[in-house]
């Protein structure tokens, strides 16, 4: 829970805030970017929110906030925010809120499917929060779960004993040392089933995967994400772990592929036509081996 004595002064006055604790994730800013801004190394509350909606948004960033860094001084109704996941993004593709300090607030998502199809999976792990999985138990449960890189499996090892789920990853990033069931090899795309292809992408990490769903869907853990303040794909040098060079190269496998949505662990989400994002793909590339 959010301390007011530890409010951080760069809030504005009023009901919501955030304090010392919070570790600048900006899964705040991306989720409500009318009431919470990053002002440097932290986030902060630059506008109260004034309607029914914008308190609802405020209460999902507190609920998502892997710190619970977010705070109210009034008294709400906090399952506004905690039914509210795992939130929509297209049809059978959701965020799954509750973001994991242990994976520096690294979003996850849930995508629910038939049986048929190979069943509901997870892609990276949130937090293992009992109303979370409340949630997701009647929406089928997960079946898979898909960990992009070794900086965001957080609570992998709870979900496998609830659900029962096996988990895929690369051996590069420690997959065997985990325990995980399947265990991904080498740089040639592997196709986990008719929907999804799993893309070795190293750069970030050496064992980094980004996973294509239905060829418009693109998890990319933190090898790929959209700028808001560029307005346009990028990429992080300054936590290219592995290899820039390496992500650079990894990038360019990506041009192989059409997909609309690119749906990062961290940095923003974004949905565009394919032609278009695939413009911002080259754009991107270029950019990076300026860097
Ligand atoms: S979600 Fe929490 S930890 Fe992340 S930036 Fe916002 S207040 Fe800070």
């Amino acid at each position: 829970m959010a301390n007011l004595q530890h409010r951080l002064p760069e809030n504005v006055p009023g009901d919501f805030f955030v304090d010392s604790t919070c570790i600048d994730c900006d899964t705040c800013s991306q989720l409500a970017p009318k009431i919470f801004r990053d002002h440097g190394d932290q986030c902060s509350v630059y506008r109260q929110p004034e309607t029914s909606e914008e308190t609802k948004l405020a209460l999902m960033a507190l609920v998502a906030c892997p710190t619970g860094s977010i705070g109210a001084t009034r008294k709400h109704d906090a399952h506004l925010g905690i039914d509210a996941f795992p939130m929509r993004l297209a049809d059978g593709v959701y965020f799954c809120g509750f973001t994991s300090e242990s994976s520096f607030g690294g979003w996850s998502y849930l995508v629910t499917r038939s049986a048929s199809a190979g069943g509901n999976f997870l892609v990276d792990s949130p937090r293992f929060a009992t109303q979370l999985v409340k949630r997701i138990g009647p929406m089928g449960g997960i079946k898979r779960m898909f960990l992009t890189h070794k900086d965001d499996i957080a609570d992998h090892q709870l979900f496998r004993q609830k659900f029962g789920c096996d988990r895929t990853m690369h051996a590069a990033d420690g997959a065997r040392r985990l325990g995980v069931e399947q265990v991904l090899e080498g740089e040639e795309p592997f196709e986990v089933d008719a929907e999804l292809l799993a893309i070795p992408t190293p750069g970030h990490t050496r064992g980094h995967v980004v996973f294509l769903y239905r060829k418009k869907f693109l998890f990319t853990g933190d090898h790929l994400a959209w700028s808001p303040a560029r307005q346009t794909l990028t990429a992080f040098r300054s936590v290219a772990w592995y290899s820039w060079p390496e992500q650079i190269r990894s990038m360019e496998k990506l041009l192989s592929y059409d997909f609309e949505w690119v749906l990062p662990g961290h940095g923003d989400l974004r949905h565009l036509v394919a032609p278009l994002m695939r413009k911002h793909l080259e754009h991107c590339i270029a950019w990076m081996k300026t860097r």
